[in-house]
């Protein structure tokens, strides 16, 4: 999920939101202060639910980014990176660089945003408690209760043991451990995603067809989100499975040919275009990258305005490029491979490009791979 704006760093992980969080923002602000809050508690002025719908709709988010954060932060203790943490439209997402070590700490990184989520519905709903015992019957009462619902709502939710929701993770955790088989723990996680995704697009068309709710709907959707997901963590992991040991190094194209962010569009097509057997060109500056450009972006260019274009103009940014170590397992690299360069990526040693990887570098390490464990267990 790409962020559209950036919100900051909290404990060294970017996070950011993306364009979709503010549709989910504003059902949830309209749904309390024009319908949940006015019917449950009549007669107060139309800023006053506004405002308790604002600050109920800033505090669910702040409790999500709670979540994410404590995912990314118990990663980082088990000794994965963090790419960063997203808010979009379903929620949240922390981006954890490779996988989990051991069945112990697939436990623990995605345990512990169900149990933030469970302690924070706890808090909420114990005030919303104290208010009433002590007789406070206000719109304060309103908004630490749906704050109370809602965060317990999430932590079951998440915990429903299908991918890729945290209980597909514990799930997989469990079967790991048990069978001491990663990749099948991982395919019975996606296939479980399967069931639930089609048992909430069931459930959401029958009661929106039934007419009971407008949010069937809703969860038809998410249920389409979780299939999607599940699909594709299955196909990772399968993948992911064919490319066992293989080092980004093994399969990198080594000393790629180079050039300037300075050339324009027409020296390239001129100079390098028909001479180079590669559809990607680095851009270098002092030996470090700072672009990529690919043959599509080069294409996308007028042929007018070739002449006064930079290729620095077209390529992919810096921020934006995918590095990779050589030493680094390939499947690392592979969740984090981006749009931007067209799942490409850079391989940097101290900073100097030494390497670059390209999809069909990964498909043929995949071809051979599975010819090799089609020779070795005679299948
Ligand atoms: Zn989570």
């Amino acid at each position: 999920m790409r962020a559209s704006f950036r919100l900051g760093r909290i404990v060294g992980v970017p996070v950011g939101v993306n364009w979709s969080v503010l549709v989910i923002f504003a059902l949830i602000w309209w749904g309390l202060s024009a319908n949940l809050f006015p019917e449950s508690y009549p007669d107060r002025s139309v800023i006053a639910y506004l405002l308790a719908g604002l600050t109920a709709a800033v505090v669910f988010f702040l409790g999500l980014l709670a979540h994410e954060v404590s995912h990314a932060v118990v990663a980082k203790r088990n000794g994965l990176g963090v790419q960063g943490i997203t808010l979009w439209l379903f929620g949240g997402v922390a981006e954890l660089r490779g996988e989990a070590r051991s069945p112990g700490a697939e436990l623990r990184i995605s345990g512990i945003g169900p149990l933030v989520s469970l302690i924070i519905g706890v808090f909420f709903g114990a005030i919303a408690m104290l208010l009433a015992l002590a007789g406070v019957q206000g719109l304060l009462l309103g908004v630490m209760a749906w704050l109370g619902g809602i965060n317990l709502l999430l932590a079951v939710f998440n915990i429903l043991p299908a991918a890729p929701l945290d209980g597909g993770r514990l799930l997989r955790a469990a079967v790991w451990k048990a069978t001491g088989d990663r990749t099948r723990a991982t395919v019975v996680a996606a296939r479980a995603g399967w069931v639930l995704g089609l048992a909430l697009i069931g459930f959401g068309l029958w009661r929106f067809l039934s007419g009971t709710g407008v949010g069937g709907l809703w969860l038809a959707l998410i249920g389409w989100f979780l299939i999607g997901a599940a699909t594709m963590e299955e196909r990772q992991a399968r993948v992911g499975d064919a490319l066992r040991g293989i080092r980004v190094a093994d399969v990198m194209t080594p000393q790629p040919q180079t050039a300037s962010g300075e050339l324009t569009v027409a020296d390239f097509v001129d100079n390098y275009l028909f001479a180079y057997r590669h559809t990607a060109l680095p851009l270098i500056e002092d030996g470090r990258p700072v672009g990529l450009v690919t043959l599509d972006r080069v294409r996308g260019v007028p042929s007018g305005e070739r002449g006064s274009t930079t290729l620095a103009a077209v390529a992919c940014r810096a921020d934006d490029l995918v590095l990779a170590s050589p030493d680094e397992p390939l499947t690392d690299l592979l969740p984090r491979l981006s749009d931007c360069a067209d799942g490409r990526a850079l391989v940097v040693t101290d900073g100097r490009l030494v390497g670059i990887v390209s999809p069909s570098d990964i498909s043929r390490a995949v071809q051979r791979s599975s010819m090799r464990d089609q020779l070795t267990t005679g299948r």
